[in-house]
């Protein structure tokens, strides 16, 4: 038996330092971590101490004999990395950064913005002697992207939050909610009470596609869909016209595939979820019977990473449609699949959903790939997209 890295990993590699005999790769000291889309065990050499599991924020971590079968595949890819990466011999223990000197007295830093990147670094800070906190946020809850950006179909995802409970327990740590810098608080004040102030507020408005019809109505950023229906009090009140049968969406990255699923998934498997009311209710009405995602480049270059364009192919009452036309790879490509195991992959699951048949009354996830838009068609509202 070994343990298996499933698809909610977000990869803060938690488990990477508890692991005893560093089979958990790639670690944050190599290359590839910077773009590695999971981290994978190596079944050779697990000694299934479950150590791992217990330090995974979000439960990404399984026995391979309590996977169900939606989660098999990631043994197969878990073990298939390690194909093209060796694991290294031995156990090379991470070396821990140097506490600062104690003889400087208290380090106050002031942190803007309580998503996952401030609560990260909040975490790293207090890990460390004579540091004091302070964290503040516009919203009246903390937590920003993991409430408002993760889908609510993703609950282990969300579970993130529990591991910073231990430094919102701190006494060296203060939260102070619905409190904006720039209208309650000025960026000179925190610095006449703080050594640093770090700005974690993410990127918050949307890159235009820069198409003709862009801004006509029925044309909306993801970023204000997801939020609306994750309940983000700034965009509660916007409305979708979901009486069409078919919806077009730019992109195929992880965020278009949220968007996909939530536009085709059952409703009362989403009534389950902690979707905000509001757009329960809409979805309930809704027409949407297809989703058609556009990616400029090909299947070997597909934005989403694997596990979520896996998962997809799990979903009630929806197919995932690829075309075979779609999969005639440019030497380019096909190289990048003979090289890389994480390419290959993503190729030949799109090949697998190009020979799935598309059943009658199933609702339809499309991929088309090398398409971009260059027009959005209407006259007051969306019609169509060239
Ligand atoms: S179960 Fe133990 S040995 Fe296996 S990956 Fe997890 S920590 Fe490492
Ligand atoms: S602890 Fe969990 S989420 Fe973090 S890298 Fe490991 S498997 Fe992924």
């Amino acid at each position: 038996m070994s343990y298996v890295i499933t698809q909610t990993c977000c990869n803060d590699a938690s488990c990477v330092a508890v692991c005893p005999v560093n089979c958990i790769h790639p670690s944050p000291d190599e290359p590839e971590f910077a773009t590695a889309e999971m981290l994978h065990i190596d079944p050779k050499t697990c000694i299934d101490c479950g150590a791992c599991a217990d330090a995974c924020p979000v439960e990404a971590i399984l026995p391979d004999d309590k996977l169900d079968p939606s989660q098999m595949r990631f043994a197969e890819i878990n073990a298939a990395w390690y194909e093209d990466h060796p694991a290294p011999e031995g156990w090379k223990p991470l070396v821990p950064t140097p506490a600062p000197p104690r003889d400087r007295g208290t380090l106050r830093v002031a942190i803007v913005g309580a998503g996952p990147a401030a609560c990260y670094a909040a975490q790293e800070l207090l890990e460390r002697s004579e540091v004091e906190v302070e964290m503040f946020d516009r919203l009246p809850t903390p937590f920003g992207l993991v409430r408002a950006g993760v889908a609510p179909d993703h609950p282990g995802t969300k579970a993130v939050t529990e591991s910073f409970e231990w430094s919102f327990r701190r006494e060296e740590f203060a939260l102070h909610l619905a409190t904006e810098v720039g209208r309650d608080i000025t960026h000179a004040e925190l610095l006449e009470h703080h050594h640093a102030v770090i700005y974690a507020t993410g990127a918050s408005s949307d890159r235009r596609l820069g198409v003709a019809g862009e801004d006509l109505p029925g044309s909306h950023a993801a970023t204000e869909f997801v939020a609306w229906y994750n309940g983000h009090p700034d965009y509660a009140d916007r409305t979708f016209d979901l009486s069409g049968e078919r919806a077009v969406i730019v992109g195929n990255g992880n965020v278009a595939l949220d968007v996909a699923r939530i536009l085709t998934m059952d409703v009362d498997e989403l009534a389950r979820t902690d979707i905000a009311d509001h757009a329960l209710t809409a979805l309930r009405k809704s027409n949407i019977r297809e989703v058609v995602l556009l990616g400029r480049r090909g299947p070997a270059q597909a934005a989403y990473s694997n596990p979520e364009f896996l998962a997809l192919g799990d979903l009630t009452g929806v197919d995932v449609v690829v075309d075979d036309a779609d999969l005639e790879l440019d030497p380019v490509s096909a190289r990048a699949v003979e090289e890389d195991a994480a390419t290959a992959l993503r190729v030949r699951l799109a090949s697998e959903y190009a020979g799935r048949p598309v059943r009658p009354g199933h609702r339809r996830i499309v991929f088309r790939y090398l398409a971009a838009p260059s027009e959005l068609l209407g006259d007051d509202h969306v019609t169509g997209v060239r």
